[in-house]
């Protein structure tokens, strides 16, 4: 979840230059590569830009992380959840789904997004569970000891179901 204080206005890679309202957004994506690696990336502010996440990450702030770990993509149905949720606006049109069918994998909230809502959803259309990553601090340095931790316990569980 990435929070907006000011409205923007942003050029996007190749989908251009957008009008983002201030608010809250959430961003859905998997990385079947590692996930400490991923989000440590996410939060570097020194990289080069590849994503369309990474336009939106140089000006917002990501306030909470929330993941799952295990072997099926899940973004495309988390988004279809979050969709449903009153206040959700579909932001960006192709952002983060150039893979997929979803218009975007960016959704807009006003207010902060009910994400014990989401995780009631998930439990009841019997998809894994989301955990919160530890709070956040602004320094990425505290992430980057909170992160290996975090994966390594899951995939410990996942060894030893
Ligand atoms: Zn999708």
């Amino acid at each position: 979840m990435i929070t907006l204080g000011v409205g923007l206005r942003l050029r996007i890679g190749k989908l251009g230059i957008h009008n983002l309202p201030h608010g809250y957004y959430v961003y859905v994506g998997s990385a079947l590569g590692g996930l400490a690696s991923r989000l440590r990336r996410h939060l570097r502010s020194e990289k080069r830009l590849h994503w369309h996440i990474d336009y939106l990450l140089r000006q917002a702030a990501v306030a909470q992380i929330w993941y799952a770990i295990g072997p099926d993509k899940l973004e495309c149905k988390w988004n279809v959840i979050l969709r449903n949720f009153p206040g959700a606006t579909p932001s960006i049109p192709g952002f983060g789904a150039s893979d997929c069918r979803c218009s975007s994998h960016l959704t807009h909230f006003q207010v902060t997004p009910p994400l014990e809502l989401f995780k009631h959803s998930l439990e009841q259309n019997n998809l894994p569970q989301v955990y919160q990553l530890n709070e956040l601090n602004s320094r990425s340095t505290d992430l980057d000891c909170t992160i290996p931790r975090i994966v390594g316990q899951q995939t410990d569980v996942l060894a030893h179901p």
